[in-house]
């Protein structure tokens, strides 16, 4: 867990997307993981997660305010929120503006319609590879196609782990792209799931909205989130120790 932390970003949105940019414009080939607390704890329970959350090939972005807070609590000066359903936005705005290409797995298929319209009359300017729901089988089949498509930038929107174990198995087959693992952004940004509102997104209490409209999450959140904890405070304590 402690690796994980010594790679989160640090410096806030604005800054994150604008390194993003500049990976853009010079094709360099970029990971980014989008992490909430649970996002940790499975990696912290699961090997081949650990590896990829650890690995130099991986960003690692604060995407839930439980990893702001315990990154400061580790005196580590974390600034703010980078949320994937952000970085999707700033994307496509990126990729609209400067015509480059886009390829998106995952969601269900109507929700990826919707969101192919949006783009479409939002962000004519983006030249769609491809994009195929999530529910299909073969996956890896996928990921040769995407191979042949050299785009710009890759969303997969699978869930946590999954999404990511996916795109680094595949990862060293690409020269260029950034690839990040968006979860339910998909959902988020077709219309067909509604954001928090604004009022709990400045309070920082998107999860507790998330968990009120999504009451089956309650079980889920609650184990990880207390396991959460109490590691991080065995960390401070270690920390001020030594
Ligand atoms: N999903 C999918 N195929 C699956 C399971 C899930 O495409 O077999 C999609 C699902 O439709 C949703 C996203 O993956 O759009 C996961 O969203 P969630 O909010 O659960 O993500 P997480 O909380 O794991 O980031």
């Amino acid at each position: 867990m402690k690796a994980y932390f010594q790679k989160i970003y640090q410096d806030g949105f604005e800054r994150f997307v604008g390194e993003l940019e500049q990976r853009m414009d010079i094709e360099e080939k970029t990971f980014v993981i989008t992490a909430n607390p649970e996002t940790l704890m499975i990696g912290a329970e699961t090997a081949d997660f650990d590896e990829i959350l650890k690995s130099d090939k991986t960003m690692i972005v604060p995407d839930g305010i439980g990893v702001v807070k315990a990154a400061q609590m580790l005196n580590l000066p974390v600034k703010e929120r980078v949320t994937g359903v952000e970085i999707v936005q700033k994307l496509f705005e990126l990729l609209n503006e400067k015509g480059r290409s886009l390829y998106m797995l995952g969601a269900k298929k109507e929700v990826l319609d919707k969101l192919l319209e949006r783009i479409d009359k939002e962000y004519p300017n983006i030249q769609v590879k491809g994009a195929k729901d999530g529910y299909i089988k073969n996956k890896d089949a996928v990921f040769d196609e995407i191979v042949d498509a050299k785009p710009d930038v890759v969303l997969v929107a699978l869930g946590i782990p999954v999404q990511e174990q996916l795109i680094y198995k595949h990862y060293d087959r690409f020269d260029k792209g950034i690839f990040v693992g968006v979860g339910g952004s998909f959902d988020v940004l077709s219309g067909t799931k509604k954001r928090a509102p604004e009022f709990f997104i400045k309070l920082n209490l998107e999860w507790l909205y998330r968990i009120v409209k999504e009451p089956k999450r309650i079980k889920r959140f609650y184990v990880s989130n207390v396991k959460f904890i109490s590691k991080i405070q065995r960390m401070k304590r270690e920390t001020n120790e030594n």
